[in-house]
C-alpha cells in the first residue's frame, strides 16, 4: 500500500503536476512574507482588501464575545442562531431575492444545491469551464450531464431542443469564470431557461462584491438580478470572510433545507464568520465599497494595458482575474518560480484545473495594490517572459 502511494506521488511529480502549500506570514495584504521573503501578492481573491478591514475584525470579535466560538451543530440539530437569520436577511436584500440560505463554503453550496434539486431522470446543462465544485455537484446528483462549449449559448439552444420532454432541467454556469475572468452570457441563458422551463443557477464567486454599481455581482452588471433562479456567491473572496450563500425563492430554500446534504449534515458557520460577512455586505453597498471597486477597476486596466504592450495575451476577460497565457506546464511553473525570485507571488495554473496546453499565470488584482505595485509587477513579468521566450 505504502509503495503504491509513493509511486503515485512520483507519477504526479514526473508529469510536472506536483502541488504543495506554501507558508506566508501575517495577513493577506498586498505584500506578504512568503517563506521568509517579502513578495507582492498577485494571486489572492481578497479583491477589495476586506480580509484586513477593521470593521470585519471588530464584528467578528464582538460576535464571539456575545455568542461564543461555535454554532455547536447543524442548524437542523441545535437550532439556527440569530446571526444566521440576520445574514440571510442581509443577503436577500443584497441580491433582491425572496430569501437566502447560508452554506459553509462555495464548494459545499454547489455540491449540496445541485444534488438536492436534480437527480436521476433530470438533465443538467453545464458550461465546459465551470468550477470544479459545480462538476462535483453534478456527479453527486446522478442527473444526466450535457456540457456545452464555453459561453456558447447558440449551441446550448440546439442541445436543449434535443433534450425536450425529460424531467427537471438545470442550466448552471459560473458568473465570472475563475481561470479566465470572463463573464457568462447570462441574458441569453436566462432566455433559454425561460423558454424551456429550466432553472438557471449562477455561481458568482468572483463577481460578488466586485461587479455592478452596488457590488451585487454579474447579474446586477447585466441588469438580470430578477432573472436568475439561484444565485450562489461566496463570502471568502471579495467579501473578505468565509462561507457562501444561495439567494433564491422561499420554496427553493425550503427544498434545500430538506434535501441539501452539505447543509443538513455539517456544523453551521460560527458567529465570528457570520458577523464578519454581514459587515462585509454593508461595506460593499456603501460609498466606501464603490471607491474600492473603482480602485480595483483602474488598477486592473493599468496592469492589463502594460501586459498587452509587452506582448502578452490575457484572454477575453474583463475583470480583475488576469490570465497570462503561457502554454505548457513546465514553462508555466518555471515562470512562476522565476517571478518569485524577483519578489512576485503568482500561481501557475496547470491541468486538471485548466485544459492541457492552456496553462497560464493567473494574476488577480486587488484594490489594495497601488499603481506603482502593478507597474512594477508588469515589468518583472515582461522581463521573465522575454527570458523564457513567452513573448
Ligand atoms: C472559489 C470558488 C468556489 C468555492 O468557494 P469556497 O467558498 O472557496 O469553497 C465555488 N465556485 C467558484 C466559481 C469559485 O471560484
Amino acid at each position: 500500500m505504502e509503495q503504491t502511494i509513493h509511486d503515485e506521488l512520483q507519477q504526479i511529480r514526473n508529469r510536472g503536476l506536483y502541488r504543495a502549500t506554501r507558508l506566508i506570514q501575517g495577513r493577506q495584504s498586498a505584500r506578504v512574507v512568503l517563506e521568509g521573503c517579502e513578495t507582492l501578492l498577485l494571486c489572492s481573491n481578497n479583491y477589495l482588501g476586506l480580509a484586513e478591514h477593521p470593521a470585519l475584525t471588530e464584528a467578528a470579535i464582538r460576535a464571539t464575545e456575545r455568542f461564543g466560538t461555535s454554532s455547536g451543530a447543524s442548524r437542523l440539530v441545535s437550532g439556527t442562531m440569530e446571526l444566521h437569520e440576520l445574514l440571510e436577511a442581509d443577503v436577500a436584500r443584497f441580491k433582491q431575492s425572496e430569501s437566502a440560505l447560508i452554506f459553509n463554503s462555495g464548494y459545499a453550496a454547489n455540491t449540496g444545491i445541485i444534488s438536492a434539486i436534480v437527480g436521476r431522470g433530470d438533465v443538467i446543462f453545464s458550461d465546459r469551464l465551470n468550477h470544479a465544485s459545480i462538476i462535483d455537484g453534478v456527479r453527486l446528483s446522478g442527473a444526466k450531464l450535457v456540457r456545452y462549449p464555453h459561453n456558447d449559448a447558440a449551441t446550448l439552444a440546439k442541445v436543449m431542443e434535443k433534450q425536450r420532454g425529460t424531467g427537471r432541467c438545470l442550466i448552471v454556469t459560473d458568473g465570472v469564470f475563475s481561470m479566465d475572468g470572463d463573464l457568462a452570457p447570462l441574458k441569453e441563458l436566462a432566455v433559454l431557461a425561460s423558454r424551456h422551463g429550466a432553472l438557471l443557477m449562477v455561481d458568482d464567486a468572483h463577481g460578488c462584491g466586485v461587479l455592478g454599481r452596488e457590488g451585487r455581482g454579474s447579474a446586477e452588471l447585466l441588469g438580470l438580478l430578477g432573472s436568475i433562479d439561484i444565485h450562489v456567491g461566496t463570502f471568502g473572496k471579495a467579501l473578505g470572510s468565509f462561507g457562501a450563500y444561495a439567494a433564491l425563492s422561499s420554496e427553493l430554500r425550503e427544498l434545500l433545507i430538506n434535501r441539501a446534504r452539505s447543509f443538513i449534515f455539517s456544523t453551521s458557520l460560527p458567529p465570528a464568520v457570520l458577523a464578519a460577512s454581514s459587515a462585509a455586505l454593508r461595506i460593499v453597498q456603501s460609498e466606501e465599497g464603490r471607491i474600492l471597486r473603482e480602485r480595483l477597476y483602474a488598477g486592473t486596466a493599468l496592469f492589463k494595458e502594460r501586459l498587452h504592450q509587452a506582448g502578452f495575451r490575457t484572454g477575453d476577460g474583463t475583470t480583475q482575474i488576469v490570465p497570462i497565457m503561457t502554454g505548457d506546464a513546465d514553462v508555466t511553473m518555471q515562470f512562476s518560480k522565476l517571478l518569485l525570485a524577483e519578489g512576485l507571488f503568482v500561481q501557475g495554473i496547470r491541468p486538471p484545473t485548466v485544459p492541457a496546453g492552456a496553462c497560464r499565470l493567473r494574476c488577480t488584482v486587488m484594490a489594495t495594490h497601488t499603481d506603482a505595485d502593478l507597474l512594477w509587477a508588469a515589468e518583472r513579468i515582461a522581463d521573465v517572459g522575454r527570458s523564457l521566450g513567452v513573448i
